[in-house]
């Protein structure tokens, strides 16, 4: 059947060269597919997968604004439209210097499978910009929005394409990309999740991802009788993925000791409570400052830059139970893997998308470490973004205590779809087989039964 992935890949590489991280998404997920498509020919014949990796639309726009200082700045905006079988396009939007189109199509093509496996009616989508709101004014970042969403508006809406936040686009850039949408549309709708309390958002639509990870890990180390009590864990990242992974971690009584940015990380053997959490929160969110600032208020805690000669990151040599990647794709590779085993680690949750390369995942499987990857790891928030239309549609909120419950109950789903599934195609205990297969089922049945559109 590996026949099937090196033609598959062939293809994929000719047709959309330069775009390494699509490759690297597609060539899993059509690895754990090769058992699918033994058992089911029709799924081969009705080409499924193959209709899956082209984006149903693609948008790309010309951003223009002008900054403080009065010049122009020009930037570009995607969104790409991957997949709408089972609802509508639904997926964040990315605003960061490295963002290209063929990171967009990883993450979009991701978010199918994720969607899936919650099972909520959403297709998959994602989008965003090179703009880096890095040291920009809140004003300058409103332009940037204002003209991001003036080109945007002609292709979303709440039965269409329904964005959200990713990295670099938090409440502040929801908020500014909302008001023009409505200003232009004229119509107050649910077209984009993640808003404000005030104004259509759903309560822990913030803290869903990161919580949500929590849930998949404390399902994950259940299945060997233990809990998270007492775990040490190592957390990369310091946004929003990793502030309320932390969160719910120090609730369930484990030890946060790591956290970072691109610029470098912090490693506090004490431990990061809730009181220096809500130091990094403010650092991070109002102050928009770096996390090497947590030193100079917390003097026993040690700070590394980052190193670009270093073949791995040291943030994953420190020895510890459960690691929870939450910056960026590919940020453990196979000598991080093997590192985080050395150091005692035995359970893997991803927080980012794709946070382990392909050898690195190798790696944490042949050891049989609990790898939980982001589409299964990670769905909390776009569940709770799905809840959150569900909220807008109705016109009526729900409590916290109902969100989370709900949240709870979805990522429990998720983790006994995986472990199912997985066994259910001879890899038990494969999370990336089980989310892989077990998110294609549900949208190629539905592609099936939709026809060849
Ligand atoms: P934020 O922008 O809030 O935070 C991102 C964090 O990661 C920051 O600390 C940032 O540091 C760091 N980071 C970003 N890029 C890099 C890089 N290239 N190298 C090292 N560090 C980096 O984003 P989120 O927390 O929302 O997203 C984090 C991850 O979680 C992403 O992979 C995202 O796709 C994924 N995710 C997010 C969801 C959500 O609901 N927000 C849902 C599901 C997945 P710095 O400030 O220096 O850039």
């Amino acid at each position: 059947m590996s026949t099937f992935v090196d033609n598959l890949m062939a293809e994929v590489k000719a047709k959309n060269p330069s775009e390494p991280e699509f490759h690297q998404a597609v060539q899993e997920v059509a690895e754990s597919l090769s058992l699918v498509i033994e058992r089911h020919p029709e799924y081969r014949s009705a080409k499924i997968l193959e209709r899956i990796i082209e984006p149903e639309r693609v948008i790309l726009f010309r951003v223009p604004w002008v900054d403080d200082q009065g010049e122009v700045q020009i930037n570009r905006g995607f969104r790409v439209e991957m997949n709408s079988t089972i609802g509508p396009y639904k997926g964040g939007l990315r605003f960061h210097p490295s963002v290209n189109l063929g990171i967009l199509k990883f993450l979009a093509f991701e978010q199918v499978f994720k969607n899936s496996l919650t099972t909520l009616p959403m297709g998959g989508g994602k989008g965003g910009s090179d703009f880096d709101p890095k040291g920009k004014s809140d004003n300058e970042v409103m332009r940037f929005c204002q003209s991001f969403m003036t080109e945007l508006s002609r292709h979303i809406g709440p039965d269409t394409d329904v964005p959200a936040g990713d990295i670099g686009v938090g409440a502040r850039e929801i908020g500014f990309l909302f008001g023009q949408y409505k200003r232009i549309r004229n119509e107050f709708t649910g077209v984009l999740t993640g808003k404000g309390l005030n104004w259509g958002g759903s309560l822990i639509r913030p803290e869903a991802t990161g919580y949500g990870n929590v849930y998949f890990a404390q399902e994950m180390i259940g299945t060997r009788g233990e809990s998270l009590e007492g775990k040490i864990c190592l957390v990369s990242g310091s946004g929003n993925v990793a502030q309320f992974t932390t969160q719910k971690l120090i609730e369930l009584g484990a030890k946060v000791v790591t956290l970072s940015d691109s610029s470098g990380y912090i490693y506090d053997e004490d431990g990061i409570d809730t009181d220096k959490l809500n130091f990094v929160m403010e650092l991070k969110n109002r102050r928009r400052g770096r996390i090497k600032e947590y030193i100079e208020k917390y003097k026993k805690a040690v700070y590394s830059e980052v190193n670009p000669d270093l073949d791995h990151n040291p943030l994953w040599l420190h020895k510890a139970d459960c690691a929870f990647p939450s910056a960026t794709q590919n940020e453990i590779n196979a000598n991080d893997a093997n590192n985080l085993v050395k150091g005692g680690v035995y359970l893997v949750s991803e927080g980012s998308n794709m946070a382990t390369s392909a050898e690195g995942i190798h790696a944490l499987l042949e050891k049989r470490i609990l790898f939980g990857p982001g589409k299964a790891a990670n769905a909390g928030g776009v569940a709770v973004s799905g809840l959150e239309m569900s909220q807008n549609s109705m016109r009526v909120p729900w409590s916290r205590e109902e969100v989370d419950e709900r949240l709870q109950n979805i990522m429990k789903n998720i983790h006994s779809t995986c472990v199912e599934v997985a066994e259910r195609f001879g890899t038990p205990y494969n999370y990336v087989n089980g989310a892989n297969i077990g998110g294609f089922l549900k949208v190629a049945d539905a592609m099936l039964d939709q026809g060849v559109v």
